[in-house]
């Protein structure tokens, strides 16, 4: 069986917010698993922001992308031939081999999920690396307690909605701060979100927080960083914590990103600031994803996917995450399961 794959590649580096030409579609023929590996059709594929970093050449946690290879990437597939003893035709399972429809896959390369805790396409968010990345940086940085008031911005996204939830589990007063009256009203009604601010609409954003917060902020869970990370240092107390987790509102700019200085702010609350990767973490994966997976089954913690469809949508579905199309985790769905019958 020859088969034949599309892949999208990074065709150059992007100056400011990417557009259709920093990706070039590709189409090669994919052989045979060899010993060991298997051949595997991609069912989802994740579009994340921290993807816009990985296409300048920089230097970071993670290596740049390389121009003319496939972009890589969170990938859910279903193993369709198999020459390995540990994966058979049917399984579904997780890997980074990013935007392309069928990879072969080394065991090592990939793991297998169980379609059985939830939809697949929530191992790509919730049960995967953004709900992780909350649970993380909410949990072993901000430190929520029971009573205290948490902000956290893009508060609609992936991670940012877990945040929320993840501190009304902890009995924290949550805020959040999101883009758009619909999003607001999901927060509000649907995760009970004690507060919410639309950021786009709001003209005083500092004075927003201040009243959402009358009792001050005790953690700020970081998703934007910018104008509103501004405002919301203005309103720490003491012994606050700041998780820094992303800076979305600076992926895009060409100017030096310059905001006020901190470190007086810090001093006069005793309050921390710090920056994570999920990675940090990777130790306690299994750890995390069994508490998420035990509170989602409980109905303690709730999920929303924006799911667009079809292989060529993806470089529009990425660019979406920067328009804030999305509401919760944004995934490109590629393609059904072949063999059903073994979930
Ligand atoms: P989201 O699902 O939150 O999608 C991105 C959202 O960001 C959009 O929906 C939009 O919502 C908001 N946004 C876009 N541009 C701006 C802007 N200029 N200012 C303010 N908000 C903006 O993505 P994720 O949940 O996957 O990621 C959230 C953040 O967490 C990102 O910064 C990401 O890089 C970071 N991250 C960090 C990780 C780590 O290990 N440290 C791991 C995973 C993610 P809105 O309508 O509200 O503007």
């Amino acid at each position: 069986m020859t088969l034949l794959n599309h892949q999208i590649h990074l065709a150059k580096r992007p100056t400011g917010l990417p557009d259709k030409t920093t990706f070039q579609f590709v189409e090669e023929k994919i052989g045979e698993p060899q010993a060991g590996q298997v051949l595997i059709k991609t069912l989802y594929v994740s579009v994340d922001p921290y993807m816009r970093g990985r296409m300048e050449d920089a230097e970071s946690y993670v290596e740049p992308y390389q121009l003319h290879e496939v972009i890589a990437g969170g990938v859910i597939g279903e193993v369709i031939e198999s020459a390995s003893e540990h994966y058979e035709k049917g399984d579904v399972v997780t890997g980074m081999y990013g935007w392309q429809e069928y990879y072969i896959a080394s065991e090592q390369e990939i793991r297998k999920v169980d379609p059985s805790i939830a939809p697949i396409s929530a191992h790509l968010g919730i049960l995967g690396m953004t709900g992780l990345t909350a649970y993380f940086g909410l949990l072993h940085i901000g430190k929520p307690k029971a009573g205290e008031t948490i902000v956290v911005s893009g508060a609609a996204g992936a991670v940012g909605s877990a945040v929320g939830q993840i501190a009304k589990i902890k009995g924290a007063r949550v805020v959040g701060i999101a883009g758009s009256d619909e999003k607001a009203a999901y927060l509000k009604e649907t995760l009970q979100f004690d507060e919410v601010i639309n950021y786009r609409t709001t003209t005083k954003i500092e004075e927003a927080i201040k009243k959402a917060c009358p009792d001050g902020v005790d953690v700020y869970f970081d998703n934007v960083g910018g104008p509103i990370a501004d405002a919301v240092l203005t309103q720490i107390n003491r012994h606050a914590r700041m998780v820094v987790c992303g800076a979305i509102s600076a992926y895009n700019i060409q100017e030096p990103d310059i905001g006020p200085r901190v470190q007086t702010t810090l001093i006069k609350k005793s309050a921390l600031i710090q920056g994570f990767t999920v990675g940090d973490f990777s130790k306690h994966f299994l750890e995390g994803a069994a508490q998420l997976g035990t509170w989602l089954q409980e109905g303690k913690l709730q999920y929303r996917e924006t799911i667009q469809e079809g292989f060529d949508q993806i470089p529009d579905a990425f660019l979406d995450l920067f328009k804030g199309k999305n509401i919760g985790k944004l995934v490109v769905k590629v393609a059904d399961r072949q063999f059903e019958a073994k979930q």
